[in-house]
């Protein structure tokens, strides 16, 4: 399976931002098969905001 790097449109601020092969692949290895929604920035954000949750905490981990 090959990757091309891609640019998405980030759904929360609106920007767009690279979704490089690299990543692509790092996606696909972990199961992923959905292309990511937002920005490195807001994914980041989205994460820290939600750091309490466990339930979040688990899916990061897994
Ligand atoms: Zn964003």
């Amino acid at each position: 399976m090959s990757f091309e790097d891609k640019t998405i449109r980030c759904a929360d601020c609106g920007s767009d931002f690279m979704f490089s092969a690299s990543e692509q692949q790092f996606f696909a290895e972990k199961g992923f098969t959905n292309e990511p929604r937002r920005c490195p920035t807001c994914r980041r954000t989205r994460r820290q905001r939600q750091s309490n949750r466990t339930d979040v905490q688990r899916d990061w981990q897994a």
